[in-house]
């Protein structure tokens, strides 16, 4: 499904981000990146959804070269993608519902998709009692959730997130990560980084440790114990 080969990336100021990445993903996977701070996972994941080029080597997408794709085919393919991170990335002046139907109708959906779907995702994230809340008024694993629901309420092939538990406690680490499980026996393929190894021993699966740019380990036989 995507395929990252033998990608580096250094920045003009010539910090290297990633030496030499190569590995698969497959349709369904559940796999977790994990390595210090720096390591490059960030630089991997925004390979994907092309805000940032390789220097070197090159990142496929079902065959297609993601960085030689024209604007249109970039657009389907972000509609594939969707994104979790850190700092949740709510708009602040608007609702709940307002949040996940600015999402939903940025990717073409219609008023009538959106009143059915919005209620529908939030229940999927046990949130459907915070519907008309504002950002501000939920905790951190709320807001969290919220992004997850806006993640996967257009039905992505694939949800990408980075750090997505990195300012919660772990009582909303364990919710967070019991969610993205659960999306994932749904059927979306998932690719989660962290730098917090507790996370990991909780997750199990297939782990991708990076470190200075370079993947040091690709265990594919972890087992899930939540
Ligand atoms: P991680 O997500 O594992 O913390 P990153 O992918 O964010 O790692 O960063 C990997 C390396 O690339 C770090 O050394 C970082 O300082 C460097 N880096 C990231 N983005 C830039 C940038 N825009 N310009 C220069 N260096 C960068």
């Amino acid at each position: 499904m995507i395929y990252y080969d033998k990608v580096s990336k250094k920045y003009p100021d010539s910090s290297v981000a990633l030496d030499n990445v190569s590995f698969g993903v497959e349709p369904k996977e559940f796999i977790t990146i994990v390595g210090p701070s720096g390591a490059g996972k960030t630089t991997l994941m925004k390979m994907l959804i092309a805000e940032e080029w390789p220097s070197e080597g090159a990142v496929f997408f079902e065959s297609a070269n993601i960085h030689r794709l024209s604007k249109k085919e970039m657009i389907k393919l972000r509609r594939r993608i969707g994104t979790v991170f850190q700092d949740y990335r709510l708009i602040p002046n608007k609702t709940i519902y307002e949040n996940i139907a600015f999402a939903m109708e940025a990717s073409g959906r219609t008023d009538r998709e959106v009143a059915s779907d919005v209620p529908h995702v939030l229940e999927l994230v046990d949130l459907g009692h915070k519907i008309w809340n504002f950002p501000k008024e939920l905790s951190g694993g709320e807001r969290q959730r919220v992004a997850i629901a806006r993640a996967i309420v257009t039905q992505p092939d694939i949800i990408i997130a980075d750090e997505p538990t990195g300012n919660l406690d772990p009582t909303n680490t364990y919710e967070i990560i019991r969610i993205l499980r659960k999306i994932n026996e749904l059927g979306t393929t998932v690719l989660l980084t962290t730098h917090n190894k507790g996370v990991v021993d909780t997750i199990g699966g297939r782990i991708i440790t990076m470190d200075k740019g370079k993947v040091i380990k690709d265990d594919k036989n972890g087992k899930y114990i939540l």
